[in-house]
């Protein structure tokens, strides 16, 4: 989501006169797109600021911008803590931060973090010259062309699990307009690209906040996954993310009728116990969970599924913890993002008074992540002596490496002719924990 964000910005400010740069020593203007789901991540840009704070009194026209959810969250109270910021731009705000930018200099509004709840997701549409195209063409020689985009379908969320917060940081859940998703798919596909993913923090929810279409009738995310998967060219489709509580059967079985469609899922659980998904204000079961797992199965045979994880969450026991390793052992993720619980400003957990101790935190995750480990080796493994359409994502004279239909990594070190954007059939010769080894197989596209 906030990589969306950051090209948002850097093709809004291209229209400023500002061109993309990797430096920032030596930028003019550095931006700082910055995510609070936890503490950690909030604690590296405070102090990245304070490094850049050093840099500003050698270069003092330097100008710094914090967009995103630290700044959503902190607004005045950052730049009061750090006067060397030019700019704090909140979610709702980076599509202007070109007039901003602008603005902060002349009249000195240097803190624009609205959040507004009748606000729509402007028409902002990607501005690929035709050379991408080209370029497309002949991808070894322009390896940063990137045949993987993501598009977003919606902003904010209302679910207010307890942990979260996003509700606070990205208000309250919006989806785009179907025209403008399909006509950037349509751009990208045009320019080259040959894999969308629909992003949204509830994929799921899509078309029920606010009317999508011009004629304001019903549309779901399963109309929208079906519409964008007949864009023609288009050669994957993925989505991310989904709360299981707003999985329906009519998106499971998505993956068995859109023939575009990635056989992979992600579809974070949090926790195997029914106590904690409760108190997390996830609205639904273990066994409802495992029950859409079997369905997802049923409808895709191998479909790739992986999850994310909390553990310590407030007034977790043992227990509950060995009810989220059963639910591991039961599911057997092929990957998982497990994370320890963190207490974030103005979440109902943060409230909570049964906090776990930090090393019985970290004590779980160790347990989690060295079980799931094993597992994505054994998963991994089911692979080997099989074939898999793999896009090439780095191909050079000594090989590279490109991602399954079912997002695995695969390293390979012959390319056969082929180059980047190329789909092909890879034989799977070797797996490990985080990544496959294959050889291609034949030379026309699958
Ligand atoms: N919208 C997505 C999640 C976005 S946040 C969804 O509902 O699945 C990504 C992940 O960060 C979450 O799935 C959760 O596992 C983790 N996370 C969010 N808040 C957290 C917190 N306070 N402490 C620890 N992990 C958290
Ligand atoms: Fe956060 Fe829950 Fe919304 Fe995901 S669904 S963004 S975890 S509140």
């Amino acid at each position: 989501m906030n990589e969306r964000d950051s090209e948002i910005m850097a093709q809004s400010l291209s229209g400023y006169g500002y061109i993309e740069g990797m430096e920032m020593n030596e930028a003019d203007l550095v931006i700082l797109n910055t995510c609070s789901i936890r503490a950690k991540a909030e604690q590296k840009v405070l102090s990245l600021l304070g490094y850049l704070r050093k840099t500003k009194l050698k270069r003092p026209a330097m100008k710094i911008c914090v967009a995103g959810c630290v700044a959503q969250q902190e607004g005045n109270r950052l730049l009061d803590r750090m006067p060397h910021i030019d700019l704090v731009i909140g979610t709702q705000n980076i599509y202007n931060i070109g007039p901003l930018l602008l603005r902060a200099e002349t009249d000195g509004s240097r803190v624009v973090t609205e959040l507004r709840d009748d606000y729509a997701i402007p028409k902002f549409l990607p501005a690929l010259s035709p050379m991408a195209a080209d370029r497309a063409e002949s991808a070894c020689a322009a390896p940063s062309i990137q045949f993987s985009k993501f598009v977003t379908i919606m902003q904010g969320c209302n679910n207010y699990c307890t942990y979260c917060v996003v509700p606070y940081t990205r208000g309250r859940e919006i989806s785009r307009n179907v025209d403008d998703i399909i006509e950037e798919v349509n751009i990208l596909v045009k320019a080259g690209v040959k894999e969308i993913t629909l992003l949204g923090q509830n994929v799921n929810s899509y078309g029920k906040a606010n009317a999508v279409t011009a004629d304001r009738r019903p549309y779901n995310f399963s109309d929208l996954l079906r519409e964008v998967s007949s864009v023609e060219g288009l050669a994957r489709l993925r989505f991310t993310t989904s709360n299981p509580k707003d999985l329906t059967d009519a998106l499971m079985k998505s993956f068995r009728d859109v023939k575009n469609l990635c056989p992979q899922f992600h579809l974070p659980v949090q926790s195997g116990s029914d106590r904690i998904l409760k108190s997390m204000n996830r609205k639904y079961t273990a066994a409802q969970y495992l029950e859409k797992v079997e369905k997802l199965r049923e409808y895709m045979p191998g479909i790739a599924l992986t999850t994310d994880i909390i553990v310590g969450f407030p007034g977790e026991s043992d227990e509950d913890f060995q009810d989220t390793m059963n639910l591991l052992e039961e599911v057997r993720f092929h990957g998982s993002f497990s994370f320890k619980y963190s207490d974030r400003p103005g979440t109902q957990a943060s409230k909570l008074a049964e906090k776990v101790d930090e090393r019985v935190k970290m004590e779980r995750l160790a347990v989690f992540q060295q079980r799931q480990d094993e597992i994505s080796l054994l998963r991994n493994r089911e692979y080997v002596g099989h074939g898999q359409s793999v896009m090439l994502e780095e191909c050079s004279e000594s090989g590279g490496k490109g991602r399954t239909g079912t997002n695995h990594i695969v390293h390979f070190s012959e390319c056969r002719g082929h180059v980047a954007g190329d789909i092909v059939r890879m034989k799977i010769v070797h797996a490990g924990q985080h990544s496959l080894r294959g050889e291609i197989e034949k030379t026309d596209e699958v």
